[in-house]
């Protein structure tokens, strides 16, 4: 196992509302090797997008990080100053945003975007520089002297991922990276974005609400429920054996080949996040639940397959398998 090019331990994000304070992050820890596509997955309001932009410290107000560090190249994310921290940006970690219609300024060309990237970083940035870029990608050179809105939805999105890679980054962060997409493009631009990943050596960490489309991309997924990591380990045991409840019922509810009639879905709805239900946050779901469950929260558990799950019964599943 090689050194990790980003460390997240203890990661809390909360959002002062007029209700109250929304805890959307809590605790969330991980290590992401070099090379390795990790997936964050889970229902709206997870947190799993709140944690992907809290890796680049993009939370806005009413958002505010309040524990925790993000460590790459020996640089807590979190804690440097501002030029620090832009230098980190797009160089050493960069963002692949969520819909890419809205993230291109609309009144530049896409090589003004590209060259305003490099401006930015110092770096000089030639038109055959951005041709090659573009061709990574598998865009046209053409597309440089493109406006965004002559483009269609799956050319802006490779247009992202080429502005993502551009500096070299050795992680890039995926936001839904495929969500306004239709489903042909949906595989091709993952198809790019894994190619490009593995030509740079770069680690992904990519945030996601489908399942399959995880399992096609991911090396290692991480469950998450009410601001919490609930499972997280290689993407092939998770699907095999999920352990936590609410994983096997994600799982569950992937539509198969041929299936008809009602769909299986996730009875209840997700938790308030202004008061999450006391002890396990999925026990007013949860088909497993005892009467532990209600009292105490389930710390996260190491299990010998090298996964970490937060259930109160994960020990017991395992001895069982
Ligand atoms: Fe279900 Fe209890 Fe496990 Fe939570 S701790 S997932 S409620 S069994």
């Amino acid at each position: 196992m090689s050194a990790p090019v980003l460390s997240v331990r203890d990661l809390v994000v909360e959002f002062a509302t007029s209700r109250g304070v929304a805890h959307a992050v809590n605790s969330v820890s991980f290590d992401l090797e070099p090379g390795e596509r990790l997936g964050l997955v889970g229902e709206s309001g997870s947190g799993k997008t709140t944690t992907a932009l809290a890796l680049m410290r993009l939370i806005r107000p009413p958002g505010r990080i309040v524990g925790g560090s993000v460590v790459i190249d020996g640089v807590d994310v979190i804690a440097a100053a501002t030029a620090a921290l832009r230098r980190l940006r797009g160089a050493r970690i960069a963002l692949v945003p969520q819909g890419a219609m809205n993230a291109l300024n609309p009144v530049l060309t896409i090589a003004t975007q590209f060259e305003d990237l490099f401006a930015a970083h110092g770096q000089p940035c030639t038109r055959a520089r951005i041709a090659e870029l573009l061709a990574s990608v598998g865009l046209d050179p053409g597309v440089a002297d493109r406006h965004p809105h002559e483009l269609s939805g799956g050319m802006k999105q490779r247009v992202c991922i080429a502005l993502a890679v551009a500096l070299r980054p050795a992680v890039i962060v995926a936001d839904e990276p495929t969500s306004a997409l239709d489903v042909i493009v949906q595989k091709q631009v993952l198809r790019t974005l894994a190619r490009v990943q593995r030509e740079l050596g770069a680690a992904v960490v990519m945030v996601g609400h489908d399942m399959g489309l995880m399992a096609q991309f991911a090396h290692r997924v991480g469950v998450m429920y009410a601001g919490r990591l609930v499972e997280l380990g290689d993407v092939r045991r998770i699907f095999a054996d999920p352990r936590h409840p609410y994983t096997r019922m994600l799982i569950d509810s992937l539509p198969g080949f041929g299936q008809r009639g009602v769909f299986k879905g996730i009875p209840g709805v997700a938790p308030s996040l202004l008061a999450p239900p006391p002890g396990c946050p999925f026990h007013p779901r949860c088909p497993r639940a005892g009467a532990v469950c209600s009292a105490e929260l389930p710390p996260p558990l190491d299990l010998p397959d090298g996964r970490i799950v937060r259930c109160h019964f994960a020990q017991e599943a395992a001895d069982a398998a």
